[in-house]
C-alpha cells in the first residue's frame, strides 16, 4: 500500500545528507499529501475571500468552503451537530479554551482537576494555570510500571470533588493508546467532565465523540495531513451554550451597543476576528484523503509499523524502549535511548544519514521525570512510512552505536 500512498507526498521524494529522506516525525507534524496542497492552491487561486458578510460571489464561495469544512469535520468524529465544531489554532488553544471559558465559570476553591503524568505541556499548563487562580487542587494518575493506565487507578483519583477530568487519547511519548471511553464513564459517575486530547488519537484512529461521551475533544490540523495553523475544539452543545466566548471582536458578535454587547450562536460565538479559512479548507482536504485510505488501515499499519520497529530496534545492544511492548496497546511510534549517548546526538547522526527523529523532553517534562531520563529519541510512523524506513532507521542506529563508541 505504501508506494501508492507514498508518492501522494511530494516532499517524501528528496535525499537529505545525501541519503533518500526517511521522515521519522510524524507524530510532531505530518507531511502533506499532494490533493491538500492542491486544495490551498485552488482556494487562493479562484475562492478567497472574508466569510460570513459578504454579498458577492467569492465571498459566499469562501463561506461555502469554510462551513463544507465544518461539515467533514463533524462527520468525521460524528459529532451531533457542526455546531458543536469550532475551528481553532490547534490543540493547545482548544484546550486553552476549556480552561479559560468552561474551567473559569465552573471550578471554584476546593475543586479537583485530574490529569495524568503521561500529559503534553498543553494539557497540563491551562489547568496548573487554572487551579491556582481558583484555588483548585491538581491531581495527577499515577501510571503502571509499562506506561499505560489502571482504571483502578482512575477509580482512586477521581472523587465527588473532581470537575475536570483531562486525558490524552494516545500518548505522545509512550504511544499508550489510552481507554478514554471507560475514563468518560468514571469522570461522569462522579459528576465530573471529561476532556480528550485527541492530538495524537484522532488522525491514527476512527474516533466517535459520541460513542466515546466526551465533554471536550481537542485536535490539530497539522499532524493529520493538513496544514499548520488550524486545529478543532469539539464540545457537547448544551455544554458550549452556557460557556462564555474567550476571544472577543468582529464575526462573533450579534448586536454591539456602546456598553453591551450579544454573542452569535454556535458555534462562531467562539471563532471571533477573521477566522482561519484556509486552514480550515486544507483540513477538509485532509479529511477526505484520511476517509480515501480510510481509518482502520492506517490504524492497522501503524500496529504493524510499531511491532516491526520494535522487534528490529530491540536487536540492538544497549538500546531501551519505552511504553507498553504490546503493539495493539500502542499506536506508530517508539521512544527510546540508546546506551548513554545523548538523545540529540542520536539525532545528529540519523540526520547525517537522512533520517528525521525527534530528541527532547517531547513537551511531556512531568513523564521525562516518571521515566527517569532527561530526554529520549522518538521515531514515528503514518500512514507512508514502509519497513525499509524502519531498516533504515535500525542501520542508522548502529553507525551511531559505533560512532559513539569509538568517541567515548
Ligand atoms: N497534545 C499532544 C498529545 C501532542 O502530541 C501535541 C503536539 N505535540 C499537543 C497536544 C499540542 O498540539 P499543537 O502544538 O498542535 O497545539
Amino acid at each position: 500500500m505504501n508506494t501508492t500512498i507514498r508518492s501522494y507526498f511530494p516532499i517524501l521524494d528528496q535525499e537529505i545528507n545525501g541519503h533518500p529522506l526517511v521522515y521519522l516525525d510524524s507524530a510532531a507534524t505530518s507531511q502533506k499529501p499532494i490533493q491538500v496542497i492542491e486544495a490551498l492552491e485552488k482556494y487562493y487561486k479562484f475562492n478567497n475571500a472574508n466569510v460570513h458578510r459578504g454579498v458577492h460571489t467569492l465571498g459566499n464561495r469562501a463561506t461555502d468552503d469554510y462551513e463544507g469544512a465544518r461539515e467533514k469535520v463533524r462527520k468525521f468524529i460524528n459529532a451531533a451537530s457542526t455546531q458543536e465544531v469550532i475551528f481553532t489554532r490547534g490543540t493547545t488553544t482548544s484546550i486553552n479554551t476549556i480552561a479559560s471559558g468552561y474551567g473559569r465559570q465552573n471550578i471554584v476553591e476546593g475543586d479537583e482537576i485530574v490529569i495524568t503524568y503521561m500529559e503534553h505541556h498543553s494539557n497540563i499548563i491551562p489547568w496548573q494555570q487554572l487551579a491556582k487562580e481558583k484555588g483548585a487542587v491538581l491531581k495527577y494518575i499515577d501510571l503502571e510500571p509499562d506506561g499505560t493506565i489502571s482504571l483502578d487507578t482512575v477509580r482512586k483519583v477521581v472523587t465527588p470533588k473532581t470537575k475536570i477530568v483531562s486525558v490524552m487519547m494516545v500518548s505522545n511519548v509512550l504511544g499508550t493508546i489510552n481507554p478514554v471511553k471507560e475514563i468518560a464513564k468514571i469522570a461522569h459517575g462522579n459528576g465530573a467532565i471529561m476532556v480528550v486530547d485527541g492530538a495524537q488519537g484522532v488522525p491514527h484512529m476512527k474516533v466517535d465523540v459520541q460513542d466515546l461521551d466526551c465533554d471536550f475533544l481537542a485536535f490539530s490540523g497539522h499532524k493529520m495531513c493538513g496544514p499548520t495553523g488550524i486545529g478543532v475544539l469539539y464540545g457537547k452543545k448544551a455544554i458550549l451554550e452556557n460557556m462564555e466566548p474567550v476571544e472577543f471582536g468582529g464575526e462573533m458578535i450579534d448586536f454591539v451597543g456602546l456598553y453591551e454587547s450579544t454573542w452569535k450562536e454556535l458555534p462562531w460565538k467562539f471563532e471571533g476576528g477573521t477566522p482561519i479559512i484556509a486552514g480550515a479548507v486544507g483540513l477538509g482536504a485532509a479529511i477526505d484523503f484520511l476517509n480515501e485510505i480510510g481509518l482502520d488501515t492506517i490504524a492497522a499499519h501503524e500496529h504493524q509499523m510499531a511491532r516491526y520497529a520494535m522487534d528490529q530496534m530491540s536487536t540492538i545492544d544497549g538500546l531501551t524502549i519505552y511504553g507498553p511492548k504490546d503493539e495493539m496497546k500502542r499506536c506508530g511510534l517508539v521512544t527510546f535511548n540508546l546506551d548513554d549517548v545523548h538523545p540529540h546526538d542520536v539525532a545528529t547522526v540519523l540526520d547525517m544519514n537522512g533520517i528525521a527523529v525527534r530528541a527532547g523532553h517531547h513537551c511531556a517534562q512531568p513523564l521525562m521525570k516518571w521515566l527517569e531520563a532527561t530526554a529520549t529519541a522518538r521515531a514515528s510512523f503514518y500512514m507512508y512510512n514502509s519497513e525499509e524506513d524502519i531498516d533504515a532507521l535500525v542501520k542508522g542506529l548502529r553507525v551511531a552505536k559505533e560512532y559513539f563508541n569509538d568517541v567515548f
